[in-house]
């Protein structure tokens, strides 16, 4: 009986230590915008990115190798757009497409910083899109087209807020280079941002910070949050490939031996969807909800406060959602499987790709030896081109703080938090010469406007492309 005494009152004081320690999680109050939007003609601005999507700047792989004509057209209305830009930078261009603009500043102790942008696009059959995908026409406020958000929209509003700042006479206490690499969305291309990096490093110039897209700004109400809530991507997942590849003699279909090729190339598929990585609090996604939690309702910050004692039960909640999934383990996505190549022979030989990101923390060789292990001996496990996670960028240095609070300075009820971010940018190659790298969007996106990008009806608001410039005039005044 005494036992069930200590017992109840060990649990009481658990949670009554869990329910004081929500209680006194204050929320911060929300830094307030300045509300400056420097004069920007929205207008004006729609015009240039509409002529930016005009260019079908598609990436030169595989048939559309040949689209060089498209990226000399796209400098050309840089060069055109932009006077003060190209009469102020010095203009490097690398490889014979990326474009390097480097502004000079007063300070030349201070490392440079850098904003990136990538000039390509990925294809957009014309087939089922509203509008055309070239055409970059302006419909209820959007702006529609191919990389209208993914990422021209980003791109226009780094170099019109160089344009603007530069127009008054403003000259950056440090070297500012704008690159705007030219390969970005083909996953092994190498062509872009890896040979401006090279080119950095061939000038000995190490940078004090690198802002790249990749982020977002979200709808604070999907965890409970009543603001909108600025993702800053502090490092970003791994990337690899996978192929499983199953030998086994073939022969012909009437006759078949068991078990067969696919079968056992099947099995170990599901196998892998039955023992993913383990899911893990890395630094930085416990940041993330630090950050997160005084500001979320009752129950989720109760919840996300004491995420220490109750990570057993928050977890497996957590692991059922995609993206939530997606931030506490290395995923696994089988994407493509070859067998026969004719109706009524047994292959031979059968494979399946596994798209993997690889959780931060995590290698290229662990998550092969996981795979390896799962899939077991009838299967081998290989791979190509991959990259493990970049390391993480810290929130405690000057540029975070101060990109924080560009963010805040241009938006209204923003709250700004550090995450994970998941897909891959061009960022992760400037890690040999900056350890300051972040991911940041500055354009609001519903959950329907995500979906769009890469796929149809791709588009950006005018509203939020004038706010993204003047996140960027910020930006640029407070970091540079
Ligand atoms: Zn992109």
């Amino acid at each position: 009986m005494l036992a069930l005494y200590v017992i109840l009152g060990v649990f009481g004081a658990l949670i009554l230590f869990m329910l004081l320690r929500t209680i006194f999680t204050k929320k911060p109050t929300l830094a307030a915008p300045d509300g400056n939007d420097y004069g920007l003609d929205k207008d004006v601005l729609a015009s240039h990115l509409q002529q930016a999507v005009q260019i079908p700047t598609v990436s030169m792989v595989g048939k559309y190798a040949e689209n060089t004509q498209a990226f000399y057209d796209f400098r050309a209305f840089l060069e055109k757009t932009y006077p003060n830009v190209n009469r102020i930078a010095e203009r490097t261009i690398i490889n014979g497409f990326s474009i390097v603009y480097h502004v000079k500043g007063k300070n030349p102790d201070l490392k440079p910083g850098a904003f990136l942008a990538h000039q390509d696009v990925v294809p957009a059959p014309a087939e089922g899109w509203d509008y055309p995908p070239f055409g970059g026409e302006i419909h209820d406020g959007y702006i529609y087209g191919r990389g209208a958000a993914d990422m021209k929209g980003q791109l226009i509003a780094t170099i019109e807020g160089m344009e603007y700042l530069l127009s008054t006479g403003w000259t950056p206490e440090r070297d500012v280079y704008i690159c705007f690499g030219h390969d970005e969305e083909p996953m092994a291309s190498r062509e872009g941002a890896p040979k401006i990096v090279e080119w950095l490093k061939s000038q000995n110039i190490e940078l004090e910070f690198v802002i790249d897209e990749g982020g977002a700004v979200l709808d604070g109400s999907l965890l409970g949050i009543n603001s909108l809530v600025g993702m800053v991507g502090t490092c970003e997942k791994g990337y690899c490939d996978y192929t499983l590849t199953c030998e086994k003699a073939g022969g012909h279909a009437s006759n078949p031996a068991r078990p067969s090729n696919l079968y056992l190339l099947s099995k170990a598929i599901c196998n892998l969807e039955k023992h993913p990585m383990p899911a893990k609090w890395t630094p930085v996604t416990k940041e993330t909800f630090k950050v997160l939690a005084p500001h979320m309702k009752f129950a989720f910050k109760f919840l996300m406060v004491n995420r220490d004692l109750l990570g057993w039960l928050i977890k497996p909640v957590l692991t059922m959602i995609p993206i939530t999934n997606a931030i506490l383990r290395t995923t696994f996505a089988p994407t493509m499987v070859q067998g026969s190549d004719t109706p009524n022979v047994l292959p031979p030989k059968s494979t399946a790709n596994v798209n993997c990101r690889i959780l931060t923390g995590e290698t290229v060789e662990q998550v092969e030896a996981h795979i390896q292990k799962v899939v077991g001996k009838h299967v081998k496990v290989s791979h190509d081109l991959c990259n493990n996670p970049t390391p993480i960028s810290p929130t405690d240095a000057d540029s975070y703080k101060k990109l924080k609070g560009a963010i805040e300075t241009t938006f209204d009820n923003m709250l700004v938090a550090p995450y994970m971010f998941v897909a891959g940018d061009d960022a992760r190659f400037y890690v040999p010469v900056c350890k300051n790298i972040y991911r940041f969007t500055p354009f609001v996106y519903t959950l329907d406007d995500q979906k769009r990008i890469h796929a149809l009806n791709e588009r950006s608001g005018v509203d939020d492309l004038k706010k993204a410039t003047v996140f960027f005039i910020n930006a640029m005044k407070a970091m540079c």
